[in-house]
């Protein structure tokens, strides 16, 4: 376990934090770029096709079930995360699924590295997953932090494209919300276990 008084915030990480708030970049991005560029590109875009998906609205139900009036919204700093321990400073994510963990990690350490630059506190984060009772911890070690701001780089070479990157056919097309757009299939015919 690594101790607050062990984490210490790199300069880089402060910046970081100070061009994203200018370039309006947000933790569903550093999701987006460890899963696909065109995602990636299309969400920053404001090409959302979320609500069409029913796998996706599934998730919405499930996540609210389980964690019913935990939920909490940082205003004012930009992020809403799904749950914001204030006293302990942890801050945590729900995941209905297991898949793409290093996705939830990047969008969970952004959340922390804004937590931790707004209030001055070393925040630690959780990735919740209720339907496994599973939960992983996710510190702000120097190596995360350098991580974030390799994905934060490769964020900004994306969406300073004036089109979306060229489309390649992955696993994760077949549960994506932009599949329609992308490959003229709708996901509502396909159940995923
Ligand atoms: S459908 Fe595939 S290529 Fe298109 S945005 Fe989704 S993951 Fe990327």
């Amino acid at each position: 376990m690594v101790t607050e008084s062990a984490v210490r915030l790199l300069p880089e990480t402060i910046s970081l934090v100070m061009e994203a708030e200018r370039y309006g970049i947000h933790g569903l991005l550093f999701q987006n770029v460890c899963l696909c560029p065109v995602r990636l590109w299309l969400h920053y875009s404001r090409v959302d096709c979320a609500h069409l998906n029913r796998h996706m609205q599934r998730g919405l139900v499930d996540q609210g079930a389980h964690y019913a009036g935990t939920a909490g919204i940082s205003q004012g700093i930009g992020i809403a995360p799904d749950m914001l321990d204030f006293n302990h400073h942890v801050v945590s994510e729900i995941k209905v699924r297991k898949s793409f963990p290093h996705a939830s990690r990047a969008q969970l350490l952004f959340y922390m590295v804004v937590l931790t630059v707004n209030t001055g506190v070393i925040w630690s984060g959780r990735l919740r997953y209720p339907s496994a009772r599973r939960v992983e911890t996710v510190e702000l070690t120097e190596e995360n932090q350098r991580w974030l701001g390799e994905l934060f780089a490769r964020i900004r070479v994306v969406i300073a494209g004036t089109s979306p990157p060229a489309k390649v056919k992955q696993r994760l097309c077949q549960d994506c919300s932009y599949r329609l757009l992308c490959w003229q299939h709708s996901t509502d015919d396909v159940d995923f276990n």
